[in-house]
């Protein structure tokens, strides 16, 4: 007999969820997968002797609670003043669910640009929090109602670069936002690395600034679950308290301190993603898609005359996995993710049979 729970057991906030559905991740077959933003290319090298010596000295011990190893490199890469500026977690997911926990209480709000990361709506749900979404304006800058004070509002959120749309908002803006905002603003950099520039410095002009950082996506380690946020330290201290005791995890720490410790990876890497997404780019162009100019590792794309869930599906069927979207009130479209040159080619070869 299959047990199933009864709602009436659980929250009513969780019962009337739908619950975050993350892009498909095949576990078996060939698919050329470039709907869920990774990186094609294997991760910096050194990870795996950190890896090796991790195991070498076993896993009986429990990990250092805080990383420390992690957030010193961190903070010298990133010129913080010191290690108290950093704090990791579980993937930057488990940063952005620490932070909606610590500031927004029940029946209290955050505040999330539109269209952005479904992620931070389930983060309100969960919590028994509201949302309230304050649409882009047409050229992808935020209109001031992004940071008009609210009573109840403890929390922004701002992808930057964006997700689905690669946007950016310019560091003048996000300063301007944080003084006016009357809560703490976490810029989501997930992408930054692909971006032309960063908010990383920021959190040392205003502790309403919080910027967090993954691994998951320029670093090639989604399969790793490593991310961190930057901060002022009395907001650190703060954060730590709502953590997992031992949200990372030994294996992890040494991998994602070998990895950032590798700079030149990263840049060599990140040249190869912007080439290729300017392929990407001009090839869509040219097939007659309307493509809004990314900085980040993927772009979103409509055709004017072609709907986009049956490309999404035809792709699928071909073996080439990228992200259907659609976002009620705004559009629907597609979300290519930066592959390998070859894969970007077989997409497009593919697409240009479909339009
Ligand atoms: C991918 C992504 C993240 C989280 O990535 P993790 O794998 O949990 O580190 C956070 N924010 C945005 C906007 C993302 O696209």
């Amino acid at each position: 007999m299959r047990m199933t729970m009864s709602p009436q057991f659980v929250r009513p906030e969780i019962a009337a969820m739908d619950g975050y559905v993350p892009g498909e991740q095949p576990q078996a077959g060939k698919f050329i997968k470039l709907n869920t933003n990774e990186n094609p290319y294997p991760p910096p090298p050194g990870i795996r002797g950190a890896i090796d010596e991790v195991l070498q000295r076993g896993l009986q011990k429990y990990p250092d609670p805080m990383a420390n190893a992690f957030r010193m490199r961190a903070a010298q890469i990133h010129e913080l003043p010191s290690k108290d500026w950093v704090l990791c977690g579980n993937g930057s997911d488990d940063i952005l669910t620490i932070c909606t926990r610590a500031f927004v209480g029940h029946g209290e709000s955050l505040r999330l640009p539109y269209p952005s990361y479904i992620l931070y709506r389930s983060l309100a749900q969960i919590q028994g929090a509201r949302w309230e979404e304050v649409r882009f304006n047409a050229d992808w800058s935020l209109p001031a109602a992004f940071g008009e004070p609210a009573e109840s509002l403890k929390l922004a959120f701002l992808p930057n670069p964006n997700s689905p749309t690669g946007t950016m908002i310019s560091r003048e803006a996000i300063l301007e936002l944080a003084d006016r905002l009357p809560c703490p603003l976490l810029v989501d950099e997930a992408y930054v690395d692909f971006a032309d520039y960063s908010c990383i410095d920021l959190p040392k002009k205003n502790e309403k600034i919080l910027v967090s950082r993954t691994l998951s996506k320029s670093y090639g380690l989604a399969g790793l679950r490593f991310g961190y946020l930057v901060a002022q330290p009395q907001v650190i201290e703060q954060l730590v308290k709502v953590k997992d005791s031992y949200n990372c995890d030994s294996l992890s720490i040494a991998a994602a301190t070998a990895a950032i410790d590798d700079q030149v990876w990263l840049a060599t890497n990140r040249d190869k993603i912007v080439a290729t997404r300017k392929h990407l780019t001009e090839g869509l162009e040219k097939l007659g898609f309307q493509v809004i100019p990314s900085q980040a590792n993927f772009v979103w794309c409509t055709h004017p005359e072609k709907p986009a869930k049956p490309l999404y599906e035809a792709l699928k069927a071909e073996h080439v996995l990228v992200r259907y979207m659609n976002y009620p009130n705004w559009s629907d479209g597609l979300r290519i993710s930066v592959g390998t040159d070859d894969q970007i080619s077989a997409c497009l070869s593919l697409l240009s049979n479909m339009v």
